[in-house]
């Protein structure tokens, strides 16, 4: 089945750029989906609209059953409800210790103590920092701060964990931690995860699913992909 279905959708922006053109793409649940393609290609953009940080101009986006660009504001909740999101430069709290800033993303969202705390170990143990769970975010290497912000995306049990170039400030040794952490959330949680990259490297290793964008454009979607130098 279906989590995400784009259909059609050109995003311009307002100076007249545009970021996408006449996308179509089908995402089975499960799946573990690399966004490849040069700086400018528009991954950023396509990751920004399946979370509606950004509306298409065009075309329909259908994420988890709800027909994203159309949502109300105030019915975005239910779509964000739906995922989780991990960014380059990790967005800890940064007076919130470990445990605490996986904790927050449950009580926004008015979670029960004991709830949390089963929860939040449970995520710690996922990306194997469960050894650190009261220290505080300027006390951690980048690759475990990096951990942190995907234990706190995957807390609430998302069905889908967007990332949008999250080894993107890691050396080569942190950024394949990262990938074996989200392998193994992948597997073991079945959470499906789109991740926006520019690194040759993890992509040719992990044989995943590959979009590759170039100027707005889908090049092609390839099962058990490799980073299509001639695309880039
Ligand atoms: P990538 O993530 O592949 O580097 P982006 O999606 O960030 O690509 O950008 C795609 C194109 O859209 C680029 O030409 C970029 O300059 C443009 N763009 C991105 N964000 C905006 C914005 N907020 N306003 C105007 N143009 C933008």
């Amino acid at each position: 089945m279906d989590l995400i279905r784009v259909r059609n959708v050109e995003k311009k922006y307002k100076n007249g750029v545009t970021a996408i053109y006449d996308l179509n793409l089908a995402i089975e649940k499960g799946s573990f989906v690399f966004v490849i393609g040069g700086s400018g290609s528009g991954k950023s953009t396509l990751i920004k609209m399946l979370y509606r940080e950004e509306k298409p101009t065009k075309g329909q986006i259908i994420v988890g059953g709800l027909d994203v660009a159309k949502l109300k504001n105030k019915k975005v909740y239910k779509l964000r409800r739906k995922l989780g999101i991990v960014f380059q430069d990790y967005r800890l709290l940064p007076k919130l210790t470990v445990y605490e800033n996986v904790a927050f993303a449950m009580e926004v969202i008015g979670a029960k103590k004991d709830e949390i705390r089963q929860k939040v170990l449970k995520a710690l143990e996922d990306v194997d920092l469960k050894n650190k769970v009261h220290n505080y975010p300027d006390q951690l290497s980048g690759g475990e701060q990096q951990r942190v912000a995907i234990a706190r995306a995957i807390v609430n049990d998302p069905k889908l964990l967007l990332c949008d170039e999250p080894t993107g400030n890691l050396d080569p040794e942190k950024s394949m931690e990262i990938m074996k952490v989200l392998n193994d959330i992948n597997k073991s949680r079945g959470t499906t995860i789109i991740m926006a990259t520019h690194d040759k490297e993890i992509v040719n290793k992990m044989k995943k699913q590959v979009v590759t964008l170039k100027d707005g454009h889908l090049v092609n979607f390839k099962q058990k992909g490799t980073y299509d130098n001639e695309a880039v």
